[in-house]
């Protein structure tokens, strides 16, 4: 659970209020089939009240590890997402906002909600990754490994076979 006290908030108007979280994917539950994050997710930012509404604001770090879709790699990559939010009051009638429980203000839903919304659907080592050759497996990202990866057009195939047989 990460818990903002908007005690502080509150007694200073417009005033920039920093936290911090550290937090893991599990505890989270920002968890996807075929990524996960490694280590530890940290969350830094600021809480402001407006007046009319608490705004949170920050941004999340952590690392994302998965398999490459196409040469199966396993990688790393460093993912800094920013996040902005407003909350308000419950009573007042602002159904865009969400809304403050009590003193705090809870942004476990919105720390995941951001960290899953921000995942791609596809896992690439690069966005050219070559992927892994067809024939032997080899990957193309390390050099051509020679092998014959031409897939005939089967009527082309057909064609061909037409004119080599009249040649003869
Ligand atoms: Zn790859
Ligand atoms: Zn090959």
């Amino acid at each position: 659970m990460m818990k903002i006290s908007i005690a502080e908030a509150n007694g200073n108007l417009g005033q920039e209020i920093p936290f911090a979280f550290r937090t893991t994917a599990e505890e989270l539950g920002a968890t996807g089939d075929d990524f996960s994050f490694v280590g530890e997710i940290a969350i830094q930012g600021s809480l402001v009240f407006t007046g009319v509404c608490y705004r949170v604001f920050g941004e999340i770090k952590a690392v994302k590890a998965f398999a490459c879709d196409r040469c199966l790699k396993e990688c790393q990559e460093e993912q800094a997402l920013r996040f902005e939010e407003e909350f308000r009051k419950a009573g007042e009638d602002e159904p865009e906002a969400l809304v403050v429980e009590g003193d705090f203000i809870e942004i476990t839903d919105l720390v995941r909600d951001t960290i899953l919304a921000a995942q791609s659907l596809s896992n690439l080592c690069r966005p050219d990754c070559k992927g892994l050759c067809p024939v032997c497996g080899a990957d193309l990202n390390e050099g051509d490994c020679g092998c014959d990866r031409f897939v005939p057009d089967p009527r082309l195939a057909a064609l061909q076979q037409l004119m080599n047989d009249k040649e003869d």
